[in-house]
Parts: structure tokens; C-alpha cells; sequence
């Protein structure tokens, strides 16, 4: 067996390894190993953070997409799902309600609708003049330059758009025709062209991803350098075509949040959604693991049902998550959360 202790002091001294070095602590199931790799990334995530967790504040402002993403249950040729768009108003009271929690940044997620993310525009510049003190994010998938380019002049300071696998070969069999890699990651360099902090990541145990498929992930992301990685298990929804796939595996998805913030200790890692909806401590374990950032869920309650991106998908109400960082020592930063560099 590889010495495992050599290769992590490596990996935490150079924030690098040979691919067969990472290979090995992507796929090491043994609970020492794990146990390891999780202590020294959380002490790095203290050393970088402290004990304050970064919350956004999470409002899933449509579930209207023009993309038909073979995993994602908000896509457009799944009509067993009623279909909503938040109105001018109703985001506005969910900005002041993030607001008024005391959370200084508000992501606008929605499946990708070219024309509806244009009339957003000038809802976003009326947030950032009336919070000015709040970052916005958004998620809002691949637009025209020209639309990106109108969001960073109407205020918003981050893009979250996952490359959801580095393989070409493998974004092909995970989404329709005329979608790319190519064309995501073009995206991704024109967003930060324009100065947004950008977010990438990938779906873990995705149908017919490889261990190859994982080390090409943190290849892009290394090379990438994303202000933050969001990565989180794929979980099959019932009415898309990999509906029947099996889930990816959470201590695989535990040891890549670990060895990323190894490689990368200033990234926003978000201990993510799908995490908590696979397991139960789910959460505190991407914490404990080297996460660093929560996503409580602002979406008004009557349509969140509706955005079922994979089913049982769990919802992160701010005062459980108080309680579960209470109980493992960690408190909420009050600031905005942005990125620095040490
Ligand atoms: N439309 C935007 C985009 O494409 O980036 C944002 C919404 S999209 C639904 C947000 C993320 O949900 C995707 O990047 C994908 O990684 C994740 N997602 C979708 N379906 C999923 C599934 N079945 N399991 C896990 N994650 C999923």
C-alpha cells in the first residue's frame, strides 16, 4: 500500500500530487486514510476561515429551462413538473428576507432561459442599489456575453456555472446534443473576463463517469483556479432518462472536498444540498471534511416543491443549520464572504 501519510504531507506541502498520488486518495476507502485527509483539510480550512461558515442566502427563482440536461429533473421535456417564475415582488421580499437574516450574499439560481434572465437585469440592479452591502450571486447557466455582461454592470459580483465533468466524451453522454464542454468552459472564461468570482465543480458518481473522469475534474479545477467549487453526488430523479442510475457515493464526494481544499485552500467550498440529501449528517460532514460554505433555502415555500432538481432533494432551513454548526463548534461569519487570496 502507497505510504499514505508521505503522499498527504506532500499534497498539503505543494498542493499537488502525481495523478497516481491523487488517484489513490480519490478512490482509498479505508477509514484511516479518510480520517487523515479529512483532519489535516479542516485544520487547513481553520487556518484560512476560522470556525465561521460563509451562508448564502438560496432563492431558486425559476424552474423554466430551455436545456434538456439527461440528469436534471427541472429539464424542459420533463412535464410532470408545474413550472414557476418568481414575479418582480416576490424576489424582492426573498432579497430582504436573506437580508434581514443577517446573510450578506443572496444567489439567484433558475434553469437557463435567455429571455426570462434578461428581464431579471433590472431586478438585479434594484437589489444591488437597495443591499448594497449584499453580494449577489448567480446561477442562471450559459447566456450570451452581451446578457453576462449586462448582470456584472447591473451589480451581480459572482457566477456559479459547474463544468459538471471535465471529459468531453462524458458531458456528451450527460447532455443533449449541441451542449459542450467546450462551450461551458468558454463561458466560464468569458464571466471571468468581466470580473465575476466564478464557481465551478462537477456531479460525483454520475452515470458512466470513470476515476479517470475524476482526476481530469481536479486537473480543470487546478488549472482553473475557481474562486469556488461546488461538487456534490449525482441522485437520480425519477422522470429524466438517468432516473435510474444509482447515486454517487458520499464519502467519494467527502474525500474530493478534502483533497480540493488541500490543493486549494483559499476556494469557497460549499457543503452542498445533494450532500445533505444523501445523508443525514451529510452537512456536518462536508464541514468537518473541509467545506466551508452553507446554502439555506429562501425560495418561498409554495414553489420549492416544484424545483426537484433529483428527488427527496433536502432543504436547508437557516435555524437547523444554526443548531448543527452550534453542535460541532462553528459559528456564522458576518461577512459578504468573498474570495481572497492569503
Ligand atoms: N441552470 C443553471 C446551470 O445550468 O448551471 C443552474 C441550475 S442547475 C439545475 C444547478 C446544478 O444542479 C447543476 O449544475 C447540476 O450540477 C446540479 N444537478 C442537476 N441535476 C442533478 C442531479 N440529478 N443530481 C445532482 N445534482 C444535480
Amino acid at each position: 500500500m502507497i505510504q499514505y501519510r508521505q503522499l498527504l504531507d506532500r499534497l498539503q506541502e505543494h498542493r499537488d500530487l502525481p495523478d497516481a498520488g491523487l488517484s489513490f486518495l480519490v478512490s482509498c476507502t479505508d477509514p484511516a486514510v479518510q480520517e487523515d485527509l479529512a483532519e489535516r483539510s479542516r485544520s487547513e480550512a481553520r487556518r484560512v476561515f476560522g470556525r465561521e461558515v460563509y451562508l448564502r442566502g438560496l432563492v431558486e427563482w425559476s424552474n423554466v429551462c430551455c436545456c434538456d440536461c439527461l440528469y436534471c429533473g427541472i429539464r424542459a421535456s420533463n412535464a410532470s413538473l408545474p413550472r414557476y417564475t418568481l414575479d418582480r415582488e416576490t424576489l424582492l421580499r426573498c432579497a430582504e428576507n436573506v437580508y434581514s437574516a443577517g446573510i450578506r450574499t443572496l444567489v439567484i439560481q433558475g434553469g437557463e432561459n435567455p429571455s426570462a434572465a434578461r428581464s431579471l437585469v433590472e431586478i438585479v440592479a434594484e437589489i444591488s442599489g437597495s443591499w448594497p452591502l449584499m453580494a449577489i450571486t448567480l446561477s442562471l447557466g450559459e447566456l450570451p456575453f452581451s446578457l453576462y455582461k449586462a448582470f456584472r454592470e447591473a451589480g451581480a459580483h459572482r457566477y456559479l456555472l459547474r463544468h459538471e465533468t471535465a471529459s468531453s466524451g462524458h458531458y456528451a453522454r450527460l447532455h443533449p446534443a449541441g451542449k459542450t464542454l467546450e462551450r461551458r468552459l468558454e463561458c466560464l472564461r468569458e464571466l471571468r473576463r468581466l470580473g465575476f468570482q466564478v464557481g465551478m465543480g462537477m456531479m460525483v458518481g454520475s452515470p458512466f463517469q470513470t476515476e479517470e473522469n475524476l482526476l481530469e475534474d481536479l486537473r480543470l479545477l487546478q488549472s482553473f483556479q475557481p474562486e469556488m467549487i461546488g461538487i456534490g453526488p449525482f441522485i437520480p430523479q425519477s422522470d429524466t432518462p438517468l432516473g435510474s442510475y444509482p447515486a454517487g457515493d458520499v464519502e467519494t464526494t467527502l474525500r474530493l472536498i478534502s483533497i480540493l481544499r488541500l490543493m486549494m485552500p483559499e476556494a469557497l467550498i460549499p457543503a452542498t444540498t445533494a450532500l445533505a440529501t444523501l445523508a443525514p449528517d451529510g452537512r456536518r460532514r462536508g464541514l468537518l471534511s473541509g467545506a466551508n460554505v452553507i446554502m439555506p433555502s429562501f425560495t418561498p415555500a409554495p414553489v420549492r416543491e416544484a424545483y426537484r432538481l433529483y428527488d427527496n432533494k433536502s432543504h436547508e432551513e437557516l435555524d437547523t443549520i444554526k443548531t448543527e454548526l452550534a453542535s460541532i463548534g462553528y459559528g456564522i461569519s458576518p461577512s459578504r464572504g468573498d474570495y481572497h487570496k492569503c
